[in-house]
């Protein structure tokens, strides 16, 4: 049977929870643990696929097409492991498939309670996704804050499997934060002990406190939370803010940790963090620095754009560069001259995203970049960007576009597979998820991957019209991925440009601090020739097989 590890927050959200999380998985597999991580989020959409960038960042998509939490996202590049769908479940996954099995009979007349009813379906996720992962130690990480209404039931399953399961098996981390109050220059530990509170009265005593404060963190304050909450004094650890997310797991190892959870939980393992370490000092000692502009709907919540950001901060440590985004909201494009706001930029990122706010301004973005041989990096979305900029002004195709912004348009370069077939009923489902795409050899693509055959994450509804496709192509916009049948476009790119190229899928969704994705880091690296004022010889000239 595997071990549990339940990490609960406290005082307020957003100090880092989900990185607290995953930099757990990754001391504890440096140490030779097999780990895998499971978020619970107790609000009541069934999944995040639905929800505004705005209300819950990116929508996170995993090889087998779940739509989840951006913390998977964090998961993943931390532990360098893909997840499930098991890893992620909702309040609403929960009621959703109690009711379906109410309205079944399945429960021959019974009465439906919270207790026990949602909290069996709860553990019963806990413990098959730790059963579907083969792992030593499951990390399950609670949404939200304790006391949040819709994570009691959560909370109330977890007291139960500390109870069905023996004692060394289960570990609680309950992640807190304390305030620095000015006037008095001091850390307040109240809001913690307040918080343990709360967790006790629902039947669960943390094991691990982690402390989060934006200032050092004095000795006899974290004895002073080891004594108020009946806490080992060794097992409260303070979490300072620090300057990259992937320099928290050397810090809670190198604050015993690791240590404390292998002996708490009876296991063997020496630590192991030297690889991590060197990959953290990279990313923290850059040779340089490019300039990339991400072009988006969202960009003043960065969040919406996380993994772009991360993927572009792992190809940065590929390259010894550092690499600053600067975030262009798509719309300014639109009333604002292209070579004012992207001036000076050593690449272009056009982002995924959905409806008609900023397009004009992305398709700006991709002329632009096109035109001053800027390195570009469509991202599904941004793939439909430069596959209809390019027909709009290269190929004398007016008024080109996707069908999603214009229906109407006299060139549908871009749209959905239904219409293409000539399909009257539009199920309108999304292409989610993990497909293969066989490369075209001696394509950026291909040369970038080293490989023919890659699976990549989708998350879109619209394609590639193969229609158009003869007619691009002899103008030089060469198609270098396609699905294995040749029936979708997955990436093209454009002919005799230093690096122009857009993917139907998501690369930013598979890259990782230790493994940066292939597409990413060929971006940065031309980026990288831009800032030096050198094109590649290899990449100027027309690629053979292409177009
Ligand atoms: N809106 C586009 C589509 O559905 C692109 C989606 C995306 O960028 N994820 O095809």
């Amino acid at each position: 049977m595997p071990k549990f590890i339940f990490v609960t927050g406290g005082v307020v959200s957003s100090v880092g929870k989900g990185i607290t999380t995953a930099s757990l998985g990754r001391i504890l597999k440096s140490r030779g643990v097999s780990v895998s991580i499971q978020k619970l989020d107790p609000y009541l959409n069934v999944d995040p696929g639905t929800m505004s960038p705005y209300q819950h960042g990116e929508v996170f998509v995993t090889s087998d097409g779940a739509e989840t939490d951006l913390d998977l996202g964090h998961y993943e590049r931390f532990i360098d492991q893909d997840l499930t769908h098991a890893a992620s479940v909702t309040s609403g996954r929960i009621y959703l498939s109690v009711l379906e099995r109410e309205r079944r009979g399945d429960y021959l007349g019974g009465t439906i309670q919270a207790v026990p009813h949602l909290t069996n379906e709860i553990k019963q996720r806990i413990y098959g996704a730790a059963e579907a992962a083969q792992c030593e130690v499951l990390i399950c990480e609670v949404g939200g804050t304790v006391g949040d209404i819709e994570g009691e039931s959560f909370i109330e399953a977890i007291r139960q499997i500390r109870h069905e399961q023996a004692r060394n098996t289960v570990l609680s981390v309950h992640v807190t934060f304390l305030p620095w109050v000015g006037a008095t220059g001091e850390l307040k530990t109240k809001p913690t002990q307040h918080s343990v509170r709360e967790l006790r009265s629902k039947g669960i005593q943390p094991d691990v406190i982690l402390t989060r404060a934006d200032h050092p963190v004095p000795r006899d304050i974290l004895d002073k939370v080891a004594l108020f909450c009946d806490v080992d004094p060794r097992a409260v650890i303070p979490m300072e803010t620090v300057a990259t997310i992937y320099e928290v797991p050397l810090l809670l190892e190198e604050r015993g940790l690791g240590d404390y959870v292998l002996e708490r939980l009876g296991l063997e393992g020496a630590r192991d963090l030297a690889e991590w370490r060197e990959m953290v000092d990279r990313l923290k000692h850059p040779a340089g620095v490019v300039e990339v502009a991400v072009v988006g709907k969202y960009v003043e919540l960065h969040d919406a754009y996380l993994s772009v950001k991360e993927s572009l901060a792992h190809a940065g440590i590929a390259n010894n560069v550092e690499v600053d985004i600067r975030w262009v909201h798509a719309e300014t494009l639109e009333s604002r001259d292209a070579s004012a706001v992207l001036d000076g930029v050593h690449g272009v990122i056009v982002p995924g995203g959905f409806g008609e706010r900023g397009w004009e301004g992305k398709i700006q973005a991709a002329t632009y970049a096109r035109t001053h041989r800027i390195p570009y990096l469509g991202l599904c979305l941004g793939m439909q960007v430069m596959v209809t900029e390019f027909a709009r002004n290269v190929c004398g195709m007016g008024g080109a576009n996707t069908t999603e912004i214009d229906p109407e348009s006299p060139y549908p370069v871009i749209s959905l597979l239904e219409e293409q077939l000539g399909i009257k009923d539009k199920g309108g489902t999304m292409r989610l998820g993990a497909y293969p795409c066989t490369l075209i050899e001696n394509s950026l693509a291909a040369r970038a991957y080293d490989s023919n055959l890659v699976f990549e994450r989708h998350r879109h509804r619209w394609e590639f019209n193969n229609k158009y496709k003869a007619q691009l192509e002899a103008a030089g916009l060469g198609v270098s991925g396609t699905s294995p049948d040749g029936s979708l476009v997955e990436i093209s790119e454009i002919t005799g440009h230093p690096f122009m190229l857009g993917t139907q899928f998501h690369p930013e969704l598979q890259s990782r601090p230790n493994r940066p994705h292939p597409l990413f880091r060929d971006f940065v690296a031309a980026a990288v020739r831009r800032e030096r004022g050198v094109e590649s010889p290899l990449l100027a000239e027309p690629v053979a097989g292409l177009a």
